[in-house]
């Protein structure tokens, strides 16, 4: 299972998500709040190993 890091711009926590990528659209899509401080900015960061496996799956 990939796992999502995403970072709150409220207090800059950071946040990670071990989900199925369509699990994951789901929790996106419904808004994901902050642990810490309970906000909605919560923003993906950018997973270099994302666009590997994103690679690899397309070479098939
Ligand atoms: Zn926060």
């Amino acid at each position: 299972m990939p796992t999502y890091v995403l970072r709150c711009r409220s207090c800059d926590e950071r946040i990670e998500l071990t989900l199925h990528l369509d699990e994951y659209e789901k929790k996106m899509r419904g808004g994901v709040e902050c642990p810490k401080c309970h906000g909605r900015a919560v923003t993906p960061e950018i997973a270099s190993f994302e666009v590997k496996t994103a690679r690899k799956t397309a070479s098939w």
